[in-house]
């Protein structure tokens, strides 16, 4: 909620100028990319202190250290310790009043009182996911701690709540406690992440035709963004969750916008993400394409982790040199036309969602004549 962004000196300033003492805020500092700036007023006056991020951690006064924002902003609240005020009252950044209004009038702010959280099942990349039970129905809980990863979410959730396909994650609703604490409710998918299924039962279990239904499933849900101009970015198999009836879906969308905007390309994929993407930034349906060739060699090669062999730090060189991964074992000659064509470099020659998802379809009706009920 005290989180402002990349906001500039003045701009922070104005924010809180001329407001009590206490008031504060914590914008991306300017001057040193990825550290942050803790603003506070004091008797009239601004200060701007410096929160390095030293190891993983944060901090100050390089005497007490902090896992992240919100730990910091809580030790502040309690006590000065050396600040020129304690820290009494946030100031909203706009947006996400905005988003949690939106979240209340839009029936998308559920009741804690409804929810009961059971066990945890995960830990995700944004934190614990639990299984839970909201109003009778089992559902997946995703637990995020309201440092500026919550706040992130908060703002792009909106997004979220205007996306429903049956093959995406679909959220429920959001909770945000007084504690600061953001949970994201979802449907549940009892067979966990799509790496871990092919993983644990292999080929000797899972048939082609299942293997083409996965791609097809997730090929639908990738059209249905294409059609809706949303990008992705971070589509993989471990992004992806099977159903009880086996259905794919694609989960994790709208929480990977704020890693691609902090220009810090040290944290994406390397392995999933496209040529154009790593380079310039360049996030696209087409970068998306890029990725789904990968998730498509890794449902193929059942979980395998891609480009098997080579160190992590020549991928880059080697695929901008035109290196593509080879064809799985007992991968169908077709599919494996559809990933090199995903892996082309020129963006712009990459196929749509659109005609995949076609291709996909005429290839799975003569793997499976009579698509029927799954096994
Ligand atoms: P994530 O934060 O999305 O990476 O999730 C971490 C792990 O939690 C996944 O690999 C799944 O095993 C589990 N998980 C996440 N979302 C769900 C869900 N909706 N239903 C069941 N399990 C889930």
């Amino acid at each position: 909620i005290w989180f402002h962004g990349k906001i500039t000196r003045d701009q922070a300033e104005r924010l809180l100028y001329p407001h009590e003492t206490g008031l504060f805020l914590v914008r991306e500092s300017t001057n040193f990319p990825g550290d942050y700036t803790l603003c506070v007023s004091c008797d009239g006056k601004v200060e701007h202190y410096r929160i390095i991020y030293h190891n993983g951690k944060l901090t100050i006064d390089e005497e007490e250290y902090f896992e992240n924002l919100m730990q910091l902003v809580e030790h502040y609240t309690k006590d000065a310790d050396g600040l020129c005020t304690k820290l009494i009252k946030p100031k909203l950044e706009e947006g996400t009043v905005a988003a949690q209004d939106e979240f209340s009038r839009s029936g998308w702010a559920l009741k804690r009182k409804d929810l009961t959280l059971l066990q945890s099942i995960g830990k995700g990349e944004f934190g614990d996911v639990m299984v839970g039970d909201y109003r009778g129905t089992k559902v997946a809980v995703k637990c995020i701690k309201h440092d500026a990863t919550a706040q992130a979410f908060v703002a792009e959730a909106s997004v979220m709540t205007q996306l429903r396909h049956n093959n995406l994650v679909q959220m429920l609703g959001v909770i945000l406690e007084e504690t600061g604490s953001l949970f994201i409710v979802t449907e549940y998918m009892a067979k966990g992440s799509l790496v871990d299924y092919l993983r644990s039962r292999g080929r000797t279990v899972i048939g082609v035709d299942s293997l083409i239904n996965f791609s097809l499933d997730v090929c639908e849900a990738m059209e249905y963004l294409e059609a809706n101009n949303f990008v992705h970015r971070d589509l993989a198999a471990r992004n992806v969750l099977v159903s009880e009836d086996n259905i794919a879906k694609v989960s994790d969308f709208g929480l990977t916008k704020e890693a691609s905007n902090t220009e810090d390309t040290a944290k994406l994929p390397v392995k999933w993400t496209s040529p154009e993407a790593l380079r310039e930034k360049k996030f696209s349906t087409k970068s998306d394409v890029w990725s789904y060739g990968i998730l498509l060699w890794e449902i193929f090669s059942f979980g395998r982790v891609p480009y098997p062999r080579i160190p992590l730090k020549e991928v880059v060189p080697r695929v901008e040199k035109g290196y593509k991964m080879d064809c799985p074992d007992g991968c169908p000659e077709v599919v494996y036309n559809i990933m090199t064509q995903c892996w082309i470099l020129d963006p712009d020659a990459r196929p749509s969602f659109h005609m995949l998802r076609e291709r996909l379809q005429y290839i799975s009706q003569g793997v499976q004549p009579v698509k029927g009920k799954r096994q």
